[in-house]
């Protein structure tokens, strides 16, 4: 059988990471960039700071992706951190997840929050139509209000009834009441939740290194760069590439956003079925790298939350403290990296950079006297798949109409699953698919209503 995979962000790489150690001759991966790693991609500027798309940190649902990870980068190039990420708000910093330490809030908010926690009691537990009615039912009107809808305003861009509840699962953390009070009542912080509450991050080269470093352990001559997938003609069974070349496959496994997919093979009918069901923000990622000693407000802080509308960004991750690596020189220099959805509800600024210094002054980071060297700004046109009302029925169509024609449709916008698509999640979805293809192992990580594979109904 002959596989070809397109894009070498974590899902192909996973793909032939797995064709690899199956020992599969036949296999060729296609990426249209110049480079491995995708949307998990790392830049060093010309000031000599490096910068991911966003930040990204490394933790794992599965032992295959932890023995990857140990095998790739040896132990010695890994940086271990506990998460110590906050939630600016009201003008003080309470630890993640907010739901849980409402009690540093300011008085009257604790209150608030308190009392539309205990109205739900009692209340009959109906399923949300949608995720905002989920934030009201689960939280109360007044974690509702102060903290979750701006905040999921902010990184979904879209409205909230747009968005379905059934992806929620370990993403947010529900609250237990008696909790939460024991905590208000002996002003405790209680930051322990979660699964990356311990992650890991690359010493050198940002996340960037683990995808390249993988890029370069598989053989060169199976990995083309600058070869854009330009057709894909399913009844013949052959991919044309930006490089003028053409290839034949048995089976495709892609990983590129599947609205591009649909276009590039001329699946009117199937296109047609996600037009407007399949739901996607922009992300705009802005590194401002700056000279002298950090604001002691972020010492120790990994990334931060900002719900409130005086700043764009919904996310800003103090890289400097991922790796001393990631700046210059350590200790002479810091860098804050600010993420921003862009969506036809929330158009992006005129010039984000500049938005974001903006907002990094609004809320406190940084100060007038702060000396900025760099200024680094990357748009990712696929950033974040929306968990929308229609998501499940149109992929529920389309992904098994794909695989009948030998295309399995993976990875953060082949499969469009935001609950299954961080690196490990995407890595295991190529894993998987070469297992269930090579070996007829079921599919696990990717819950699709209806696909032909067998490994769910
Ligand atoms: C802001 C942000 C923060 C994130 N934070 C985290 C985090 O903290 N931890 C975590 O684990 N994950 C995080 N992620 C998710 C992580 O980036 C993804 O899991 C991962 O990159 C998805 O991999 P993928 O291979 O599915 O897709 P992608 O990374 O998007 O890779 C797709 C590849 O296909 C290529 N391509 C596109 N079109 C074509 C074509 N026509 N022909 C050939 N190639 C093509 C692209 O160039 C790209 O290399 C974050 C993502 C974002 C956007």
């Amino acid at each position: 059988m002959k596989i070809v995979i397109l894009g070498a962000g974590p899902a192909g790489l996973g793909a032939a990471w797995r064709l690899n150690e199956l020992g599969t001759a036949d296999w060729l991966l296609l990426e249209a960039a110049p480079h491995a790693g995708g949307l998990a991609s790392s830049f060093t500027d010309e000031a000599g700071f490096t910068w991911d798309i966003g930040g990204h940190i490394n933790f794992s649902h599965y032992a295959y992706f932890d023995a990857f990870l140990d095998g790739v980068i040896p132990a010695d190039g890994w940086l271990r951190h506990q998460r110590q990420s906050y939630v600016w708000i009201r003008g003080r910093f309470v630890p993640y997840p907010f739901q849980n330490n409402i009690g540093l809030l300011a008085p009257e908010e604790t209150l608030r929050c308190l009392l539309g926690l205990l109205r739900l009691k009692g209340r009959p537990a109906a399923p949300a139509a949608h995720f905002d009615e989920w934030i009201e039912a689960g939280f109360g009107e007044g974690i509702a209000e102060l903290f979750l809808r701006p905040y999921n305003l902010k990184i979904w861009a879209h409205p909230l009834d747009q968005l379905s509840a059934s992806w929620v699962g370990e993403r947010v953390a529900t609250v237990d009441f008696e909790r939460v009070l024991a905590n208000v009542v002996h002003r405790r912080e209680d930051a322990g939740w979660g699964p990356n509450s311990v992650f890991r991050y690359p010493l050198r080269g940002g996340t960037g290194a683990l995808w390249r470093a993988c890029a370069g352990a598989l053989p060169p001559e199976r990995i083309h760069f600058n070869a854009a997938a330009t057709h894909v003609d399913l009844d013949r069974r052959i991919v044309l590439t930006s490089d003028g070349r053409a290839h034949g496959f048995d089976c495709l496994i892609s990983t590129i956003p599947l609205p591009v997919l649909l276009r590039i093979a001329r699946r009117r009918e199937l296109a047609g079925a996600v037009e407007g069901r399949l739901l996607h923000t922009a992300t705009h990622a802005v590194g401002i790298g700056l000279q002298g000693a950090p604001n002691p407000a972020i010492a120790g802080k990994n990334w931060l939350y900002f719900p409130e509308p005086n700043c764009p960004f919904y996310r800003v991750t103090v890289l400097s403290n991922y790796s001393p690596h990631n700046v210059p020189r350590d200790g002479e220099y810091w860098s804050l990296l600010c993420e921003t959805a862009e969506s036809p509800y929330r158009p992006a600024a005129a010039d984000p950079a500049a938005a974001a210094v903006e907002g990094l002054r609004n809320a406190g980071l940084l100060q007038d006297s702060d000396s900025i060297v760099a200024r680094w700004h990357y748009r990712a046109p696929y950033g974040y798949p929306v968990p929308s009302l229609e998501r499940d029925a149109a992929l529920g169509e389309v992904l098994p109409a794909l695989e009948r024609a030998g295309v399995y449709s993976r990875g953060r916008f082949g499969a469009w699953k935001y609950e299954v698509s961080n690196q490990d999640h995407t890595f295991m979805q190529g894993v998987e698919a070469v297992s269930h293809l090579l070996l007829g192992e079921p599919e696990v990580t990717l819950p699709c209503p209806g696909a032909v594979n067998g490994s769910r109904s």
